[in-house]
């Protein structure tokens, strides 16, 4: 069985982690089959399975080392944090990039109705979920920083390749749907090499490449949102899709037995709060798939899985704190569960 687990580091902050596995098979000792590293706030794993070669690997990691310079809105001299710094001043000039991935999550933005808002910067940096100094805002703070979180907000100029974000204050914040661009960016890469098969694993956002050999399906493990890290609760069963969770094990902090995690209501400025532990969305790309399970999450299960519903090729699998899994339509042609504590209902 092939399981990918998922490494997911949270606040931890690693400088550089460099993992090269050299090939028994074959006796050749030139194949490299993974290569990690710590990039885009978490690590980023791919394996080309008996086509891994040094150059792709590189171009593969410097093009992820790359989107993060340029999208990051904690780093100094990205774009992003260009365009924040000039809010409610003047449109900054930024990279094709990030052009693409603005208009993308403005779309987004759009199709949940607001549950996934690319504006809501201001709302992360007020909580600070995921570093040390996390904590819960007053309701003054929150309701001083609500009125800024509003797609509607930010101009892209798609001649000029500017963004401009009208209000004093605001901030884009492109952590939910950043690291399926860079998936797909390194899909294109391998399909470009010509290299037939490869797992992608940004952080437990998963492209599954290609088939295993000889065609037969990956099986992907699905993170256990209550569970160790790396602990699974089902598989997924796919060929050449990608899957992406968003969930509430991610990054949270607990204060008075209430866990805060880290998708954002821009409705209330709280962590959305909605018996969902976790949103699992399987479909063809992996921008689509990074910003519907952070969206589909915040909409909750029934606006959510209609959504899903409505898109072509997508699938969702929903988990719920009291242990029930509900999916799409289509989820359990790829999803089965393996952990008996929890159980799957049907037909809803
Ligand atoms: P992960 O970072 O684990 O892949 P997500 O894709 O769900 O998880 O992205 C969560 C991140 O997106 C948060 O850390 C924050 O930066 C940002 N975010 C939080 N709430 C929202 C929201 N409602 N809409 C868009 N982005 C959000
Ligand atoms: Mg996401």
């Amino acid at each position: 069985m092939h399981y990918i687990s998922f490494h997911k580091t949270g606040k931890v902050v690693f400088a550089l982690v460099l993992v090269c596995f050299f090939s028994a098979v074959n006796g050749c000792a030139n194949q490299i089959p993974a290569q990690s590293e710590f990039v885009l706030g978490t690590v980023c794993t791919v394996n080309l399975y008996n086509r891994g070669n040094a150059k792709v690997y590189r171009e593969i990691f410097s093009r992820l080392r790359e989107i993060e310079s340029r999208m990051s809105a904690n780093m100094d001299g990205t774009d992003v944090e260009a365009v924040n710094a000039n809010a409610g001043i003047a449109p900054v000039a930024v990279h094709r990039d990030v052009l693409e991935v603005v208009q993308r999550s403005l779309y987004f933005a759009e199709l949940t109705g607001g549950a996934f808002d690319p504006t809501v910067g201001p709302l992360v940096k007020l909580w600070n979920i995921g570093s040390d100094d996390a904590r819960i805002p007053r309701q003054e703070e929150i309701d001083a920083v609500l009125p800024l979180v509003n797609w509607r907000n930010v101009r892209v100029d798609e001649d000029a390749g500017t963004v401009f974000l009208t209000e004093p204050g605001m901030r884009l914040d492109l952590g939910a749907i950043a690291k399926g661009y860079a998936a797909d960016e390194a899909a294109r890469i391998i399909a470009k090499a010509r290299i037939p098969r490869a797992i992608i694993d940004l952080g437990g956002n998963v492209y599954a490449y290609g088939t295993k050999e000889g065609g037969a399906p990956w099986r992907i493990g699905i993170q256990n949102p209550s569970g160790l890290r790396g602990s699974y609760l089902g598989i997924m069963e796919v060929r050449d899709k990608t899957m992406v969770t968003s969930g509430v094990y991610e990054r949270f902090f607990e204060s008075g037995g209430i866990r805060y995690h880290h998708i954002l209501s821009g409705k209330d400025g709280y962590p959305v709060s909605n018996g969902l532990l976790s949103v699992t969305i399987v479909t063809d790309h992996s921008i689509d798939a990074d910003a519907l399970s952070t969206g589909v999450f915040a909409l909750g299960y029934e606006q959510g899985r209609a959504l899903v519903e409505s898109q072509d090729n997508a699938e969702a699998v929903f988990v719920f704190e009291d242990m029930s899994i509900r999916g799409t339509s289509g989820a359990f042609s790829y999803f089965s569960l393996t952990d008996r504590d929890y159980h799957i209902i049907n037909g809803e």
